[in-house]
């Protein structure tokens, strides 16, 4: 899935910022958390000596697709995998994975271990299983609401 011509580094003495282009789906939790780390209209982007490693790593924490991820160099800590693992449908949206999942292809291969992932629920990604934004395009409006997991009344036998 990843690969090292869609991933880029970001990195200073304190921490190393990946950044995978074909997961990010532009939701801008990085440049609402720290502008003067994530700027879209600078090059390069991304500039970790702009804050703490600390604040950085906050905020790599909200991305809701995986795109970006950190490595401490400064012995700070690393991520911590939500628990319970949840999958959450978003309105209009893809499905918010968070917890340690393996995400596996049909063949049972192993495509990627990841902490959070965003996941195609209308169908018409280009990048499946990840959500590419596509939901917008083909008009989606599920609201993503899950239905109680007991059977309604009247189908009850
Ligand atoms: S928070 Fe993640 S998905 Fe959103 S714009 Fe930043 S890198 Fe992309």
């Amino acid at each position: 899935m990843a690969t090292s011509d869609t991933i880029r580094h970001y990195a200073d003495d304190a921490i190393d910022i990946s950044y995978d282009v074909r997961r990010c789906i532009h939701a801008a939790e990085c440049i609402r958390g720290l502008p003067a780390v994530f700027d879209s209209s600078r090059r390069p982007w991304i500039v970790p000596s702009s804050a703490s490693a600390d604040a950085i790593a906050d905020v790599i924490a909200r991305c809701p697709s995986g795109a970006l991820h950190f490595t401490r160099r400064d012995g700070g800590l690393s991520e911590t995998p939500q628990k319970p693992t949840a999958i959450e449908p978003t309105p209009g949206g893809p499905y918010y994975v968070r917890g340690l999942v393996e995400l596996r292809s049909a063949d049972g291969s192993s495509v990627v271990e990841d902490v959070r992932m965003a996941l195609c629920r209308c169908g018409q990604s280009h990048n499946k299983p990840f959500c590419d934004n596509s939901h917008f395009a083909a008009g989606f409006d599920d609201p993503g609401a899950v239905p109680n997991s007991a059977p309604p009344a009247e189908n009850k036998k």
